[in-house]
């Protein structure tokens, strides 16, 4: 059995398929899918969505609370009121973690992102100003983590568009995260990050379908020296096919793939690997 420990199974591009998506799923083995918010409308729809009472029997759905560093922006403290909002929008995530303690099972996606797409950048904002929102959203959510006991799941995106060997934001990330635990997810570590994860912290790698992609080199040589003790999977459905099915959507049966992909890159089978990172995910998520 294997687990894909990051989806977003409420994304509209879901709605007319859902239970056909389901059951690719269950036929590729998957047993466990972790529905991970990205603010806190949807922290709440994806909770809602565990207790789907039409959810076929072998499949187990979970949930997370967070909120994306691409709403850092909203956060701006210009003004006092916005200051107030992040308070707010922590407090409600606590909420709905509250509502069902035993479905929530992690704070994130939660992160840094600094490859900026200029669109979902307000004019009155620098990118110092908005990389330094995001800090601050990732530190309150690190905060919450901590409170309530929960890893985080922890996005993060270095712009390597003009240095290939740009780092500044995963050493960012693992300064303020080494202290607790939990999944770096969608991994883009270079070597030197792999070592200092490896290292510094006791965070788990969740490897999704990049990897698969020809340029991606860098990833399966991580994925060959990380121990399967530190790996899980994920797709991040609906987003990041694999290079099989590049640029349609993506869905949790994927994992499958990854799960051989990986295999092969270790010497290893499906079997082992399904068997090790689905205990490494169970063990993280208290599940
Ligand atoms: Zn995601």
């Amino acid at each position: 059995m294997l687990i894909d420990t990051h989806a977003h199974l409420y994304w509209d591009s879901f709605k007319d398929d859902f239970n056909d998506v389901i059951q690719r799923a269950l036929d590729a083995d998957i047993t466990t899918i972790i529905n991970t918010g990205v603010d806190v409308e949807k922290s709440q729809i994806a909770l809602d969505q565990t207790n789907n009472t039409n959810l076929p029997e072998g499949l187990s759905v979970y949930s997370t609370i967070g909120i994306h560093p691409h709403e850092a922006p909203k956060y701006s403290d210009k003004e006092q009121e916005t200051s107030d909002k992040l308070e707010g929008d922590i407090k409600e995530l606590q909420t709905v973690y509250s509502t069902n303690p035993k479905k929530v099972v992690a704070v994130g996606e939660c992160g840094l992102d600094y490859l900026f797409n200029p669109e979902f950048i307000p004019s009155a904002l620098s990118l110092d100003q908005v990389k330094a929102l995001e800090v601050k959203l990732f530190q309150a959510q690190i905060d919450l983590a901590k409170r309530l006991k929960l890893p985080l799941v922890v996005h993060s995106r270095d712009d390597r568009s003009q240095n290939h060997e740009n780092t500044e934001c995963w050493d960012k990330v693992i300064e303020m995260t080494k202290d607790h635990f939990g999944i770096y997810h969608c991994y883009s570590g270079l070597p030197q990050t792999t070592d200092s994860v490896l290292q510094n912290t006791n965070f788990l790698i969740s490897f999704a379908a990049n990897i698969t992609y020809p340029k991606n080199e860098y990833l399966r040589k991580a994925a060959k020296i990380i121990p399967l003790d530190r790996i899980i999977l994920e797709t991040d459905s609906p987003f990041l096919s694999s290079q099989s099915r590049r640029g349609q959507r993506n869905e949790p049966a994927t994992v499958k793939e990854i799960a051989q992909l990986i295999a092969e890159l270790k010497g290893s089978s499906l079997k082992e690997v399904a068997k090790q990172t689905t205990t490494n995910a169970k063990r993280v998520f208290k599940i």
